[in-house]
């Protein structure tokens, strides 16, 4: 199966060559020379939130879309080995000066009926490529634990602040609260715009007994 799947895919490179969505060469679907001229996030998060590139280069942004709505899963992988290296980072620090130890994974869920409509979370791929990347096991992926039962306006069509603050109020949930219990967490999503979403996911983590939180993003 796995050498069919290798020969279909060479057959498929051969009719629709993997192209970098920047500059269009033929290697990968973002290319590293690409990838390495986006601009890291500079503007001002919370200082628990570790976002990796500026959302407003236009590469970013593009990437973004057809990994969220376009099922350009590859990206997740490519987007998965950046964050890694800066989630290692942070945690080598971490892990020593706040006793910050075997963290759980957590992606940002989609509602079921978004999760319905899109057939993936894009949260959740670039969490299962984090996982397949760390060999040594630092981290362990808990999807299931936050979820978020009840749909909400889309947070980018909202433009106002304290109004994405209200819509995403009290729409998640932590299921199995015991499996959470003084465990430090990551939580993973593709973009944060005013920190919103992942400040209430951190809240309702917080409250179900979660010990330190922090937070890695693609983009900010
Ligand atoms: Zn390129």
């Amino acid at each position: 199966m796995r050498a069919l799947n290798t020969i279909l895919n060479s057959v498929l490179n051969l009719i629709f060559p993997i192209k970098c969505i920047s500059c269009g060469e033929k290697s990968k679907d973002f290319c590293a020379l690409c990838l390495s001229d986006a601009p890291p996030a500079e503007r001002e998060t919370a200082n628990w939130i570790f976002p990796l590139y500026d959302y407003r280069h236009p590469p970013i942004k593009k990437a973004l879309h057809l990994l969220k709505y376009k099922g350009k899963k590859r990206l997740a992988k490519i987007f998965a080995e950046v964050l890694y290296e800066k989630i290692m980072e942070e945690l080598s620090e971490l892990s020593v000066m706040e006793n910050f130890r075997e963290p759980l994974l957590i992606p940002i869920p989609l509602s079921p009926k978004r999760y319905r409509e899109r057939g993936y979370n894009q949260a959740e791929l670039i969490c299962r490529e984090l996982i397949k990347i760390d060999r040594n096991k630092n981290f362990k992926l808990e999807k299931n634990i936050l979820i978020k039962p009840k749909e909400t306006e889309h947070q980018a069509r909202i433009k106002n602040r304290r109004e994405r603050l209200e819509n995403i109020v009290g729409s998640f949930s932590v299921k199995n609260v015991e499996s959470i219990k003084n465990r430090n967490i990551i939580l993973i999503d593709d973009i944060t715009t005013t920190g919103a979403t992942l400040a209430e996911a951190r809240k309702i983590l917080k409250k179900s007994g979660a010990r330190k939180i922090i937070a890695f993003t693609v983009a900010h």
